[in-house]
C-alpha cells in the first residue's frame, strides 16, 4: 500500500485547480445570485475532458481512472459545485452508463457527443412519489412492437433544462415490481416531452434543476439500455459509481471552506493577535483537516476499489454519508471562524455552507446510505 498519487494524477489535479481557479471563481457568487447556469464554464469543461473522463478515448472521452476523477471533482467542488454537480452527473451516471451497458450503436450515437462533452446529459429517476424508494417509479412506458410510449412525470432532475440526452427510468410491467422497469434514451425534442420550470434552491443554485413531463413520448425500441427488466439495476449500479462523484464534490465544498477559514484565520485580529493564535480557532482548523483528511481517503479507496473492478458499493456509500455529513460540519465551521463576514456572500463560505447539504439528499440520502452499509455489514 502507498499513499502517493502518480505524475499523471497530480497534472489532472493542478489543471483541474487552474480551472476552477480562473475560470469558476470570477463570477461565481454573481452565478449563485441570479441561478445562473454555467453555461461558458461547463463549455469550457467539455473542452478540457472534463466532462468524459473516465469514457474509452474511442468514445471520446480521457480514458482516465476514477482516482483522477475524485482529484478533478474536489479541486472543483471546492469553487463552484453548481459547476461540478453537472461534471459528476455527465461522467458517473450518463457517460459510465452508456458505456457500460448501452449497446455499440447507442455509444457511437450518444456517448460519443457527451464524452467529449458536446451535449450534456441528465439522469432521471426521481419521480413525485418515488426518491428513496425508486422501485415505486409511476412513469409508464408500454412496450408497442418496435417502440415504447412514455407517460409520466420525473422530479428534480439535474441538468433538466440544459441536457440533450435523458436516461429515463419507466415502469413497463408492474406486476414485476422492480424487475419490470426499464430505462432509456430519450432525446430532446421528441414530440411528447416538455421541460417543467426551473426549481429555486437553497444551494447549488446555479445548477439547472427541472421536473419534466412525458406525454405519449414514442421511444424507439433500440434506445432502450440492456435486456428488458434492466432498468432498475441499471439504476442502482450506475448510482452506486455516482457516490463517488457526489462524496467527491462534498469533500471539494469541505477543503475548499477550510482552506478559506485557513486563511482568513491568519489575518484576521481580535484581542491583539491572529485569531489563529486563539486555541479555540486552532481546535476548530485541526478538526476540519483531520475529517476532510478522513473523507479524501475514503473517497480514493472507493475510486480505488472501483478501478481494480473490485466490490466498491459499500465504500461509496461510507464516503458519501461520511463526506457528506463533514461539509457540513466543516462549512458550518468556516462561516463562524468568519464571524460576520462568514454571513455575507462576498467571503464565498456561506454559499458552500448552502451548496453542502444537497450532498446529503442526492444520489441516496444519508439515511439511505446508512442502510446500504448496515446490510453490507449485517449481511
Ligand atoms: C437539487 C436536486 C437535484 C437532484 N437531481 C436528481 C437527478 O438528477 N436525478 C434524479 O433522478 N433525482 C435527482 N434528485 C432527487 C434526489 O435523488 C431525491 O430528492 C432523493 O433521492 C430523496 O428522495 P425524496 O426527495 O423523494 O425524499 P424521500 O424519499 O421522501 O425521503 C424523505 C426523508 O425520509 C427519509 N427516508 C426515506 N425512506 C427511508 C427509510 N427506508 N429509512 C429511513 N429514512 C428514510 C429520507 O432519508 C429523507 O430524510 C435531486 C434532488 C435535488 C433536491
Amino acid at each position: 500500500m502507498h499513499f502517493q498519487l502518480s505524475e499523471e494524477h497530480l497534472m489532472i489535479q493542478k489543471a483541474a485547480r487552474d480551472f476552477a481557479q480562473n475560470d469558476l471563481k470570477p463570477g461565481v457568487i454573481e452565478r449563485d445570485d441570479h441561478e445562473k447556469f454555467p453555461a461558458e464554464q461547463v463549455k469550457k469543461m467539455g473542452e478540457l475532458g472534463f466532462l468524459g473522463m473516465m469514457v474509452d478515448p474511442k468514445y471520446g472521452g480521457g480514458g482516465m481512472d476514477t482516482i483522477s476523477y475524485v482529484l478533478a471533482m474536489e479541486e472543483i467542488s471546492k469553487v463552484d459545485a453548481s459547476a461540478s454537480v453537472v461534471m459528476s452527473v455527465n461522467n458517473s451516471l450518463v457517460c459510465w452508463g452508456l458505456q457500460e451497458f448501452g449497446s455499440e450503436e447507442q455509444k457511437q450515437k450518444y456517448l460519443m457527443p457527451l464524452a467529449k462533452g458536446e451535449v450534456i446529459g441528465a439522469f432521471c429517476l426521481s419521480e413525485p412519489e418515488a426518491g428513496s424508494d425508486a422501485t415505486s417509479q409511476h412513469t409508464t412506458a408500454i412496450d408497442m412492437g418496435d417502440h415504447y410510449v412514455l407517460n409520466g412525470t420525473k422530479n428534480w432532475i439535474t441538468n433538466g433544462g440544459t441536457a440533450s440526452t435523458y436516461l429515463v427510468m419507466a415502469q413497463t410491467d408492474a406486476a414485476k415490481k422492480h424487475k419490470g422497469i426499464n430505462a432509456f434514451i430519450v432525446e430532446k425534442g421528441m414530440p411528447g416531452f416538455t421541460v417543467g420550470p426551473k426549481e429555486h434552491k437553497l444551494g447549488i443554485r446555479g445548477s439547472d434543476t427541472h421536473s419534466l413531463m412525458f406525454s405519449d413520448v414514442k421511444v424507439p425500441k433500440k434506445n432502450r439500455i440492456g435486456e428488458d427488466g434492466f432498468g432498475f439495476k441499471f439504476a442502482m449500479k450506475t448510482l452506486t459509481g455516482g457516490r463517488i462523484g457526489i462524496a467527491s464534490q462534498a469533500l471539494g465544498i469541505a477543503s475548499g471552506a477550510y482552506e478559506l477559514a485557513l486563511a482568513y484565520s491568519k489575518e484576521r485580529k481580535a484581542f491583539g493577535k491572529t485569531i489563529s493564535q486563539h486555541q479555540a480557532i486552532q481546535f476548530k482548523l485541526a478538526d476540519m483537516a483531520t475529517e476532510i483528511d478522513a473523507a479524501r481517503l475514503m473517497c480514493l479507496k472507493a475510486a480505488w476499489l472501483k478501478d481494480r473492478h473490485e466490490d466498491y458499493s459499500t465504500a461509496a456509500a461510507m464516503a458519501k454519508v461520511f463526506s457528506s455529513e463533514v461539509a457540513m460540519r466543516t462549512t458550518i465551521e468556516a462561516v463562524q471562524i468568519h464571524g460576520g463576514y462568514g454571513y455575507v456572500k462576498e467571503f464565498h463560505v456561506e454559499r458552500l455552507m448552502r451548496d453542502a447539504k444537497i450532498t446529503q439528499i442526492y444520489e441516496g440520502t444519508s439515511e439511505v446510505q446508512r442502510i446500504v452499509i448496515s446490510r453490507a455489514i449485517l449481511g
